[in-house]
């Protein structure tokens, strides 16, 4: 099943006169359950795509599929009720509210979705069962990135989108952070696209997707993890 299609979806912001091409014409197939990472030097258009395909952003002009859905036809209104039901975001910072334990910044997330896991079956997808009664102080870096992958996952997405999601981190904590989206990738299911620098992620990931200057330059696919899945 193919989850995303965009065909020449193309990107230009504009700010007075100057006009950024930041996606050209790129055509692209994401299927469902692939873990796939976005790598490109700074400006090359990875944020971009993610924020469009996240339903955070419109496209200047092009085509792009959510299953049978076409998002380039949403309005704003229509992207919301998109990005509510299908779509996990995990950014570099982990913007938890500092006054609520890991459980309750998973539980108001999970208050309003339809089909919710429990907090701490969210939180023990990520490993931090045994901390869930923390407050995000009381929590490393990395365990609160954790935490906010917990909270992105606990809607059950059908597509988890990560920027940077260990940009903030040493490379040893980010390791975990990864093995964490690895495992839910396994046990879930979840497609996730990943912005990432990590080197180990790309070893394990279905496909690279190399970008430079608004278009993917060139893919690497794995071979390991496919026929190892
Ligand atoms: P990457 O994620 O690969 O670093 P981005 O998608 O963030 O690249 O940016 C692609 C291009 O679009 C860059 O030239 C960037 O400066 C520009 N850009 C990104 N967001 C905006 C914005 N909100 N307004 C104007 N230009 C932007
Ligand atoms: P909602 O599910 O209420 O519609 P959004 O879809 O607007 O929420 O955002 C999803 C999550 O991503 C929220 O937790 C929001 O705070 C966060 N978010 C959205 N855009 C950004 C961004 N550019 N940087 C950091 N966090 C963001």
């Amino acid at each position: 099943e193919t989850v995303f299609t965009a065909r020449a979806l193309t990107k230009t912001y504009t700010s007075g006169e100057t006009q950024v091409l930041a996606l050209r014409n790129l055509d692209l197939e994401i299927s469902a359950g692939e873990m796939v990472v976005l790598l490109g030097p700074s400006g090359s258009g990875k944020s971009t795509l993610l924020n469009i395909m996240g339903g955070l952003d419109h496209a200047t002009s092009g085509q792009l599929f959510f299953r049978d859905q076409e998002l380039t036809n949403l309005d704003d209104r229509g992207l919301t009720a998109y990005r509510r039901q299908h779509v996990g975001f995990v950014f570099q910072f982990y913007n938890l509210i500092p006054s609520l334990t890991a459980y309750e910044n998973v539980a108001l997330v999970t208050e309003i979705s339809d089909h919710p896991m429990r907090p701490e079956e969210a939180l023990a997808l990520v490993g931090l069962e045994p901390r869930m009664h923390h407050f995000p102080a009381q929590l490393s870096g990395g365990e609160q990135q954790r935490v906010a992958i917990a909270r992105a996952i606990a809607k059950r997405p059908d597509v988890l989108l990560c920027d940077e999601p260990t940009g903030a981190l040493d490379s040893k904590t980010g390791i975990r952070v990864i093995e964490a989206l690895l495992s839910i990738n396994a046990q879930l299911g979840t497609t996730t696209l990943i912005i990432t620098h990590n080197a180990s992620i790309q070893d394990v990931a279905d496909r690279v997707l190399f970008f430079a200057d608004g278009q993917i330059s060139r893919i690497h696919k794995s071979e390991v993890r496919r026929t190892a899945a």
